[in-house]
């Protein structure tokens, strides 16, 4: 995710986070500063890096439920209105599913209950919803309010809530896993239209929340509709196989001249024996253009860590892929690992509205490439 910086690796996996979190820190240090004065200033500081760190423990409950499935997570984004985890995949296994979702509300109610019980949090009911931020109320106790926050919160069955998740996966025990997902993203995005209502009204900030929950429950509909249809398909039907290619010798000019004479906008780099080495994006060229001089080898400037899926395999370990590496292309290989192919957000999509179009499906809108791009 752009915009964020590293802070390291915890137990294997990279935490980022995001710039607009200082701003965050900064603007709740001067709003409580200017009621309470320097006190209260670090106090608020105090308070929002302790609810980061449940925020993070939250995310970890995840992290290490799907590791503990096989599956790994690149990195975590702390972002001000939450913390996000890149975990590769999510399980088949409606149980699994379920179990990963309901780790990380799991974490929060652990620490509530030994924030009431062993370090001293009380509340009064009464007062429940304006502690966060009462300056006369101590810490402890408000950080036990903003995990129970957390909890109901997370626990809105709403994508990409983990309630979402959790409502996918029960349903999916009695439904096939894209009706399941159907059926709860259309509940989320209702959910998100009231929630957008009741922003309209009282919070702004709630208003955001209702775009990313509505976003969020489109793409996971679409990114499931499209490993649902690639099944039982063949790679090579939905593979771009006249494509031009650049050698590891050419140059950024040369591959500019390319990008010219043709419409594709990813070029694989290949080796001399037809191995992908590589590939070159439009927005890859554009920049080095900028940043060095025309001469510059393309071996300097590729993206190299590009996926290959063998030509044989089907379809849907291609989409798979496409989703999971954040990257536009996959390189389509024959047994040799010689390059016969590659496959582009952009004909996929092609490929599901031609798909589509042939079996009428008439629920099946043609997916924009950005739906299934850069899921994070
Ligand atoms: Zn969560």
């Amino acid at each position: 995710m752009g915009w964020s910086i590293s802070l390291g690796r915890i137990a294997g996996t990279e935490v980022r986070i995001h710039l607009t979190f200082f701003f965050l820190v900064a603007w709740f240090a001067f709003a409580a500063g200017s009621r309470g004065g320097q006190a209260a200033a670090v106090e608020a500081i105090v308070l929002i890096l302790a609810v980061f760190g449940c925020v993070l423990a939250h995310e970890y409950g995840h992290v290490l439920t799907a590791r503990h499935f096989g599956i790994a997570t690149r990195d975590i984004t702390l972002l001000p209105i939450g913390g996000v985890a890149s975990i590769e995949r999510m399980p088949e296994k409606p149980g699994q599913e379920l179990l990963i979702a309901l780790a990380g509300p799991a974490v929060n109610v652990v620490i509530a209950l030994l924030l009431f019980t062993v370090f001293g949090a009380r509340l009064d009911p009464e007062r429940a919803v304006d502690a966060v931020g009462d300056l006369k109320i101590d810490l402890v106790t408000q950080l036990a309010v903003v995990n129970v926050i957390l909890v109901i919160f997370n626990m809105i069955p709403a994508f990409p809530m983990d309630g979402g998740r959790v409502l996918r996966a029960l349903l999916s025990y009695r439904l096939d896993r894209a009706r399941a997902t159907r059926i709860a993203a259309s509940i989320g995005q209702a959910a998100a239209f009231g929630l957008g209502f009741l922003g309209l009204f009282g919070n702004p900030l709630l208003l955001f929340i209702a775009l990313f929950v509505f976003l969020a429950a489109s793409y996971e509909a679409h990114a499931v509709e499209l490993r649902e249809a690639a099944k039982g398909v063949a790679t090579r039907k939905a593979t771009i196989t006249s494509f031009a290619t650049l050698d590891t010798q050419a140059t950024v000019q040369q591959a500019v001249d390319t990008l010219l004479t043709t419409t594709q906008r990813e070029f694989p780099v290949t080796d001399r024996s037809g191995r992908l080495r590589g590939v070159l994006t439009r927005d890859g060229m554009i920049r080095a253009l900028a940043a060095t001089w025309p001469g510059t080898a393309v071996l300097d400037v590729m993206e190299r860590d590009v996926v290959t899926v063998n030509c044989h395999a089907p379809l849907s370990e291609a989409v798979t892929a496409l989703q999971t590496s954040g990257r536009p292309v996959v390189g389509i290989v024959d047994d040799e690992a010689r390059v016969v192919g590659i496959i582009t957000l952009e004909n996929l999509a092609e490929y599901m509205m031609v798909d589509a179009a042939s079996r009428g499906w008439r629920e099946l809108a043609p997916a924009s490439p950005m739906d299934v791009s850069h899921h994070k």
